[in-house]
C-alpha cells in the first residue's frame, strides 16, 4: 500500500510541485461520491479548476454534456489530452492551459473540483463574482477554509471571509475527505463544500463594505466602541469624511459591482491586524493654530461616530457577534451620516 502510495505520482512519469497545490484525488469512492453529490444534470455545462492527470474528470464527462477544465501545468494538460485521447467522450472535453486567476471564465452552469488550495479564496471570489449566475459549485477545499466558510456568528472561526461569501451565497459542508485519500497526501485535511450563489445581492459599494469589515475584523472581540475610538481609524474616516463632503457617491452598476466584488475580496483574509496607534507627531510645516484646528475637528468628529453607535445599540457589539444584517445596516448608518470606508 505505502509503495503504491509512493509511486503514484510517478506512475504519471513526473512529480507533483507543491507550489501548484498538486495533490492528485486517487480514493475511487471518495470521487465517486463528489460526483454524486454534485447533482449533475446530463444538460450540464461543467468548469473544472485544476484537473490534473483528470481522476475527475473523467467522470464529469460521463455525466454531463461538456466539461471545461483549466489547468496550469503544461505536464498535466499534456498527461490529460494523452488520457482523454482513448475515451469515447474525447469531443466534451474543453481542455484550456493557464492560470484560472488570469482568465475569463467561460461560459458554465455548475462547478465541480478539486482545487489548489493555495489559491482557494481568489477562486471563491472568483466564482462568485461571475455572470451568468452558475447553480453551484462543489469544491473540495482544506477542511479549515470550509469551516470559516460556514463559519456562523459567535463562532471561533467566524472572519471577513465567513461574512463575505455568506454575503454573496449559501455554503454548506458536504463531507470530510482524510489526506490519504491524496497522493501526495497534503498536510492538512480537507472537505467538500457546495458553495449556492445568491441571485439577489444588496447593492452597495463592495469597497466600502471590505474596508469596514476589516476594520471590524481587525480585532473582532474588541467591542465596536472601542474599536472606532482609536487614533488610526478615526483618522481614516475622518479623512474619508473631508473628501466625501461636498460630493455624491453614486451607486455602482451591476457590471462595476461584480468587477468590484472580484477585485475587492479578492485577497486572502482575516489576519489583517490594524495598525498600532503611532503616538509620532508628524513633522509638518503648518502653523501651530492650523494643527489645533483640525485636531479639534477630529476630536468632534470622533464624538460624532461614537454617538451614531451608542444610539444605534452598536457601541457594545463585537465582530464575532454579529450577523450579516448587521453589517448591512451598520455600513447604511454610517453612510447615512457622510462616512466612508475607503
Ligand atoms: N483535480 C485533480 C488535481 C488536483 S491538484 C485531482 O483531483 O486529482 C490541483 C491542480 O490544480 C493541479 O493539477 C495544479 O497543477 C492545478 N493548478 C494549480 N494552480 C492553478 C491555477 N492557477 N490555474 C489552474 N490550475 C492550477
Amino acid at each position: 500500500m505505502e509503495k503504491n502510495k509512493k509511486s503514484a505520482g510517478g506512475a504519471v512519469g513526473f512529480g507533483m510541485q507543491k507550489s501548484k497545490g498538486q495533490h492528485l484525488l486517487k480514493n475511487p469512492m471518495i470521487l465517486n461520491e463528489i460526483i454524486n453529490k454534485s447533482g449533475i444534470q446530463p444538460t450540464d455545462t461543467i468548469l473544472e479548476i485544476g484537473p490534473g492527470t483528470g481522476n475527475l474528470t473523467m467522470l464529469l464527462l460521463e455525466k454531463s454534456q461538456k466539461v471545461i477544465a483549466i489547468e496550469l501545468d503544461p505536464r498535466m494538460v499534456a498527461h490529460l489530452t494523452k488520457r482523454i485521447g482513448l475515451s469515447e467522450h474525447q469531443h466534451k472535453l474543453q481542455l484550456i492551459q493557464g492560470d484560472v486567476l488570469k482568465q475569463k471564465l467561460p461560459f458554465f452552469n455548475l462547478c465541480v473540483a478539486n482545487i489548489p488550495y493555495q489559491i482557494s479564496s481568489p477562486i471563491v471570489f472568483k466564482l462568485l463574482s461571475h455572470r451568468p449566475i452558475f447553480r453551484a459549485a462543489i469544491l473540495l477545499i482544506q477542511r479549515e477554509f470550509a469551516m470559516r466558510l460556514i463559519a456562523k456568528p459567535g463562532s471561533e472561526l467566524y472572519c471577513r471571509l465567513s461574512v463575505n461569501v455568506q454575503l454573496l451565497s449559501k455554503v454548506e459542508h458536504i463531507m470530510k475527505v482524510g489526506k490519504n485519500n491524496f497522493v501526495p497526501p497534503p498536510k492538512v485535511e480537507s472537505s467538500v463544500v457546495r458553495i449556492e450563489p445568491l441571485h439577489q445581492l444588496p447593492n452597495i459599494n463592495y469597497n466600502e463594505w471590505d474596508s469596514l469589515l476589516r476594520i471590524c475584523f481587525g480585532r473582532k472581540n474588541k467591542t465596536l466602541g472601542a474599536l472606532f475610538k482609536q487614533k488610526n481609524i478615526v483618522d481614516i474616516i475622518y479623512n474619508n469624511y473631508i473628501k466625501f463632503k461636498n460630493s455624491t457617491i453614486k451607486p455602482m452598476s451591476e457590471e462595476n459591482t461584480f468587477n468590484n466584488i472580484e477585485n475587492t475580496l479578492f485577497k486572502d483574509d482575516n489576519n489583517i491586524e490594524i495598525e498600532q496607534d503611532d503616538n509620532k507627531e508628524e513633522e509638518n510645516e503648518e502653523n501651530e493654530e492650523e494643527i489645533n484646528n483640525t485636531k479639534d475637528e477630529k476630536a468632534k468628529f470622533k464624538t460624532f461616530i461614537i454617538d451614531i453607535l451608542t444610539k444605534n445599540n452598536y457601541i457594545n457589539q463585537r465582530a464575532s457577534k454579529m450577523t450579516i444584517t448587521n453589517f448591512l445596516e451598520l455600513l447604511n448608518l454610517f453612510n447615512n451620516n457622510g462616512i466612508h470606508f475607503n
